[in-house]
């Protein structure tokens, strides 16, 4: 099933968000309930294109933003998606500040029924280093607090915790798992997911003050390598295989669409391919890839 942009508006302005302003500019009307649901009735009936992104995949929904716990009819979209996708597992991608009010939580838990997954984004260990990336004064505790509120009132979702990886995030990364460890110290009960960040809206508009490089952030995912030995389940998007310590390479998972990829010569014969993301389209065009250390027997 495809990424569904469920509400184009955002309460947080994050350096690398991979929408442009534009997207935020548009009338929410093509996003509201009713256009939601004749698009995805329109897509259960093949009649596409209506998705543009992982429209091909049969197996999940992601529904995406902008912030989608902000659409005016949140929970009649919700309840909707799951009606008609009953046993399609549903992730919803959120910053996860609207999940601080308790009874907002609470609605969710009943309403969005599992298999469901809420995929919150964490920019750092405090509101210093978490808030100036999410561009909002506060988002940090409020983000915290969401994530307190899912684990202690959710119904059967599942939660992960996702790490964007880029110039602005990388330096704190150890302090940030140190965070989790303290604060969630019950590493089962959630995902870990250290993203490399997407060249694409505003990351690509802020690339002087966010781009990174892979030799950068594979060096310090590596150092980080005995902290993240302690969560349950921790793993890598975005990252070309070769480019991790060979302990991290079974953590890496390939979620990019084939048009988003590329291999480029250098990994013709790498015996590390199968599974290997390659790299992104973007990162290509922007860095090259000097830095592919193809793996030959
Ligand atoms: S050289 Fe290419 S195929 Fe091999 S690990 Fe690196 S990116 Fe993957």
């Amino acid at each position: 099933m495809p990424d569904i942009a469920l509400w184009n508006k955002c309460n947080n302005k994050c350096v690398m968000c991979t929408n442009m302003d534009e997207f935020a500019r548009q009338d929410g009307e093509q996003y509201g309930l009713k256009c939601q649901i004749e698009k995805l009735e329109r897509y259960l009936k093949g009649l596409s294109p209506v998705y543009l992104k992982n429209a091909d995949k049969a197996d999940f929904i992601s529904l995406t933003g902008g912030e989608p716990t902000l659409h005016p009819e949140f929970f009649k979209a919700v309840a909707y998606f799951r009606r008609r996708l009953p046993a399609v597992p549903i992730t919803l991608l959120s910053n996860g500040r609207t999940f601080a009010n308790t009874a907002f939580t609470e609605k969710f838990a009943a309403v969005a029924a599992p298999p469901f997954s809420v995929a919150i984004a964490l920019h750092g260990p405090t509101a210093a280093a978490h808030d100036p990336v999410a561009g909002v004064r506060g988002s940090f505790a409020q983000t915290v607090k969401g994530l307190r509120n899912l684990f202690a009132l959710r119904r059967g979702q599942q939660v992960e915790i996702r790490l964007v990886l880029h110039k602005k995030s990388i330096a704190r990364l150890r302090d940030t798992l140190r965070f989790l460890l303290e604060t969630f110290p019950d590493t089962s009960a959630y995902r870990v997911v250290a993203i490399h960040y997407e060249i694409e809206g505003m990351s690509e508009l802020n690339h002087k003050s966010v781009g990174l490089k892979y030799s950068v952030s594979a060096r310090k995912v590596g150092a980080a390598l005995p902290l993240i030995r302690r969560f349950a389940d921790f793993r890598l998007y975005h990252f070309p295989r070769c480019q991790v310590r060979p302990e991290l390479r079974p953590l890496c998972r390939v979620t990019l669409p084939a048009e988003d990829r590329v291999y480029p010569a250098a990994c013709r014969g790498c015996r590390l391919r199968r599974g290997c993301l390659g790299l992104m389209l973007e990162y290509y065009r922007k860095f090259g890839d000097a830095e592919l250390k193809p793996v030959r027997a």
